[in-house]
């Protein structure tokens, strides 16, 4: 097989080891004469696993010990819920950021649950900016501050980490993992694994304990952080196989140095990048840049009309999943952990024989 670069917003590439080393435990699961697809979760095999995997993140990110991390299902989306239905503890307001789409879904879900205050706003910029932390307008009454430090469909990734008197959460979904992060930062982190942790299917949360234990009234049982904390994410069947990944990515991250030397071959990856569309002026990235992604590179061809054969001739390049998302148009190259910088290489010569064939 050619070597391909997927450069699809997520699911989204994996480590070819990982693929490879998921490959060779297929049939049989360390010694446990099985896959671990077909083992219990209430086995010593998958519970070895689950708590070498839960240490492993924690060692990563530097979480400390009074933060739980629990391995969910339900998507980020569903800490849309979980995250009101825990939080609010009895107050009436939130605060949320709205910096791209899905921190619009996050808001539109709080707002099943109580008043939001929208305390900074890029809709009028497209989703291009954001606003200096001083202009926010915070409601001090809300009972935490939300925000998305990684809007993946616009590009958009803050610099700053808001601080606030308040639990802060942030939805990590496309850019945990990337970099290192101060985790006594925030009241909870949330992440659907599907971008920089493994597969689709897990979500991970990540909870300071003193948050947890107050839920709103007469809610699912599964959506009380509690209730997975104390059964250490085992009250039901978890995404095992899922899980089982994304062990095995941590595995792979560990080898690669940690955060702190993986965000040092990301940032290289996202400069060889946006330095060509900026070399240029048949390529452009339209996001003010000190809040270019790391992870989500937009960017447009100066003659949309050129957009299908841009993809068409990518993908015989064995450069795939191009294609911007319909809100913002153009490209969109995904980068994240699992892209290697060979894979930027390639995309950077592309772009540029193609710029030279079409102008
Ligand atoms: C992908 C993504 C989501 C949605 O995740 P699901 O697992 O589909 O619910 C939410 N937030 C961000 C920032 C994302 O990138």
């Amino acid at each position: 097989m050619n070597q391909i670069y997927n450069f699809s917003a997520g699911p989204a590439m994996l480590p070819t080891q990982v693929l490879k080393q998921m490959q060779d435990e297929l049939l049989e699961y360390d010694n446990a004469h099985a896959s671990v697809m077909e083992i219990s979760h209430r086995g010593a095999d998958f519970m070895a696993m689950a708590q070498k995997s839960e240490q492993d993140l924690r060692n990563l990110m530097g979480i400390p010990n009074h933060y739980k991390i629990l391995f969910l299902q339900g998507g980020a989306s569903a800490q849309f819920s979980m995250v009101p239905i825990n939080l609010l503890h009895g107050k009436t307001k939130a605060n949320y950021a709205h910096t791209g789409h899905w921190s619009k879904k996050a808001i539109a879900e709080g707002k099943r649950y109580c008043e939001v205050n929208i305390c900074t706003d890029s809709a009028d910029n497209k989703y291009t900016n954001i606003d200096a932390f001083e202009n926010w307008n915070i409601d001090p009454d809300g009972a935490y501050l939300h925000y998305t430090p990684n809007e993946t469909i616009a590009g958009l990734e803050f610099d700053y980490v808001p601080e606030v008197d308040m639990p802060l959460v942030a939805d990590m979904s496309s850019s945990i993992l990337s970099c290192e992060i101060d985790v006594s930062k925030y009241g909870v982190i949330y992440a659907s694994a599907q971008k920089n942790i493994g597969i689709a299917g897990l979500t991970i949360v990540i909870v300071r304990e003193d948050l947890m234990g107050n839920v709103v009234a007469n809610q699912p049982v599964l959506f009380d952080y509690t209730t997975q904390a104390n059964n250490d994410s085992l009250y039901n069947t978890p995404s095992t196989y899922p899980w089982y990944v994304a062990s095995r990515v941590f595995e792979w991250l560990k080898q690669q140095g940690g955060l702190s030397a993986i965000a040092k071959i990301n940032q290289i990856k996202a400069k060889t990048l946006y330095d060509a569309i900026d070399g240029s002026d048949f390529y452009s990235n339209l996001v003010a840049i000190k809040y270019r992604s790391c992870m989500n590179v937009p960017f447009l061809l100066a003659d949309e009309d050129l957009n299908g054969l841009f993809l068409d001739k990518a993908a015989a390049n064995n450069l795939i999943t191009l294609k911007g998302h319909r809100s913002v148009g153009g490209m969109r190259a995904s980068i994240y952990n699992a892209m290697p910088q060979e894979g930027i290489n390639e995309l950077v010569n592309f772009m540029q024989v193609f710029e030279k064939e079409n102008t």
